[in-house]
């Protein structure tokens, strides 16, 4: 499959904490002629211990007459270790702020480590960290 990470808008704000910058980037992942999930990354410069980027990941189909019922979303935080960055699954409800009409149900860990979904799951941020430098950048990766 041909994946392209098309980045749909990007935010920036002060983190009510330390004032750095806080980045938000909204996008979707397509696969050859389908979009195969819609994604929201958020992180702030500076500030990758204590709080740390989250990823989120609405995934199924997208596009005109689709709905949140078609969808599901999974959401994920990437901590630091001493091989370095890791994803680490979490409750999507824990930092999906957004209305399953929109995203999909919200699931938790269990549902996402549990199924066929982790592969998929995991490949699509891998395919993130690819498609986008800026992204890719928080996990260590070198785009050309
Ligand atoms: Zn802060």
């Amino acid at each position: 499959m041909n994946y392209e990470i098309e980045h749909d808008s990007e935010h920036e704000q002060d983190c009510s904490c330390c004032g750095n910058t806080s980045h938000t980037i909204f996008g979707y992942v397509h696969a050859d002629e389908s979009t195969l999930a819609a994604f929201c990354v958020k992180w702030t410069d500076g500030h990758e211990l204590d709080n740390p980027p989250w990823f989120l990941l609405s995934m199924g189909a997208w596009g005109d007459g689709s709905t949140g019922e078609e969808r599901v979303t999974a959401g994920c935080i990437l901590i630091q270790t001493d091989d370095g960055p890791r994803f680490s699954v979490v409750d999507s409800s824990s930092v999906e702020w957004r209305s399953p009409d929109l995203v999909g149900r919200h699931l938790t860990r269990d549902q996402v480590m549990g199924g066929e979904l982790a592969a998929h799951f995991f490949n699509l941020l891998d395919q993130i960290t690819l498609g986008s430098e800026q992204i890719g950048s928080l996990v260590g990766r070198v785009h050309a």
